[in-house]
């Protein structure tokens, strides 16, 4: 008979709940909800990211996450226990939640070790331990005993790191944690950090307003617009399949062809596009990021038009083309209807102005939004 049907608890029917669970946050400022209506959760072991414009409400969430703060609305919890509501509220303090911030600098008083050493709460010699294993992982063992002011920008960073994670939190909260460290470093780090906060298992929430850092540390986007969550997925799910044409702007440069649908279609170089259920005469942005077009190098654009397996090609001529290091940028006047679309090619092709040619699209590159 199934356990469900006699009232038995059945062990492996429930997934745990999640570590961080933050429900219909709402905080508001003047009159003004800067989070709205926020919910999402963390697991253990997992990156979220908070990712959006500056002063779109992403340190508010986590201030408010963290205890720092207080909701008008909503509820957080971690690990299925209620963490604070509007009425009930576990202080920072009691909440085993870890906090790195970009101006959460280290104790200038304190060394490398006492730094780590901080917010632990065992014995001496597994502090020890634990403040030996972190430096190691974040290889700074050789600076234990040095003072921060004797350490670079990275460096100090990961003693932060090390600092934050020493005590086993089962929250990271990380809000713009490398923005302060030399462009030529951050790449570097992040991925060690990351390797790091896989290692420890903990749940990490990571606020950025930079779609790279996002796209490189995630596990799952949060996008963050006005206060509100517009849209949450893997990174690839984000950049590939957009909600509108802001969120894919977001991203990268974007080209937008602009088009009116006739009888559920729209009419663009690269031929018509189907709006379906959209109502004629309706105005649609069809957008398309440059790295998405691809240039039919090897024809040239004299001849008949490419039949590529999965898209469609339109021919434009070349009006110029900039080098950027890793890929060149090439702009084309189309055609069809004298549209400008810009294309990424990832190799030295400077291809001079004037020159005829055809650029290829996948259709299901391409994201087609009915203007609002
Ligand atoms: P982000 O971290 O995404 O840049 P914030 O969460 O810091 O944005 O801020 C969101 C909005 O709330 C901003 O318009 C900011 O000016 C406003 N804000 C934040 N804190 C306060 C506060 N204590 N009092 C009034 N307005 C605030
Ligand atoms: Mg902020």
């Amino acid at each position: 008979m199934p356990t469900e049907l006699i009232g038995l608890p059945v062990p492996h029917s429930q997934p745990p709940p999640p570590r961080l669970a933050v429900d219909k946050l709402t905080r508001v400022f003047d009159g003004l909800a800067v989070v709205d209506d926020v919910s999402f959760t963390v697991s253990a072991g997992e990156v979220a990211c908070l990712l959006g414009p500056s002063g779109c409400g992403k340190s508010t969430t986590l201030r408010i996450v963290a205890g720092v703060d207080m909701q008008d609305g909503g509820r957080i919890s971690v690990d299925g226990r209620l963490v604070c509501d509007t009425v009930f509220r576990v202080p920072p303090e009691r909440r085993a939640i870890g906090l790195m911030f970009q101006d959460f600098a280290l104790f200038p008083h304190l060394s490398v070790a006492d730094n780590v050493a901080f917010g632990l709460k065992g014995g001496a010699a597994a502090n020890r331990a634990r403040v030996a294993e972190l430096l190691d992982r974040v290889r700074m063992s050789d600076h234990v005993d040095s003072y921060p002011h004797a350490l670079s920008g990275g460096e100090q960073q990961r003693v932060a790191l090390a600092r934050a994670l020493a005590p086993s939190p089962r929250i990271l909260l990380m809000d713009e944690p490398f923005s302060g460290l030399d462009e030529r470093l951050r790449d570097g780090i992040r991925d060690e950090t990351l390797a790091l906060l896989k290692d420890e298992g903990t749940a990490v929430l990571l606020v950025t307003h930079e779609p790279h850092e996002a796209m490189r540390m995630a596990d799952q986007i949060l996008l963050m617009r006005r206060g509100r969550i517009v849209q949450r997925g893997a990174p690839y799910n984000l950049y590939n399949a957009p909600v509108d044409r802001e969120a894919a702007a977001f991203f990268s440069d974007v080209n937008v062809l602009t088009g009116t649908v006739q009888g559920a279609l729209t009419d663009t170089p690269f031929g018509e596009f189907l709006t379906p259920g959209v109502p004629d005469g309706t105005p649609v942005d069809i957008v398309i990021r440059p790295q998405h077009l691809r240039i039919d190098f090897h024809r040239g654009g004299r001849g008949p038009a490419p039949t590529p397996e999965h898209g469609t090609a339109a021919h434009g001529v070349v009006q110029r083309a900039r080098f950027l290091g890793r890929e060149s940028l090439v702009e084309f006047r189309m055609d069809h209807d004298g549209s400008v679309l810009r294309a990424t090619v990832p190799a030295v092709f400077m291809p001079d102005p004037g020159t005829p040619m055809w650029l290829m699209l996948r259709r299901d590159r391409a994201f087609v939004f009915p203007r609002r």
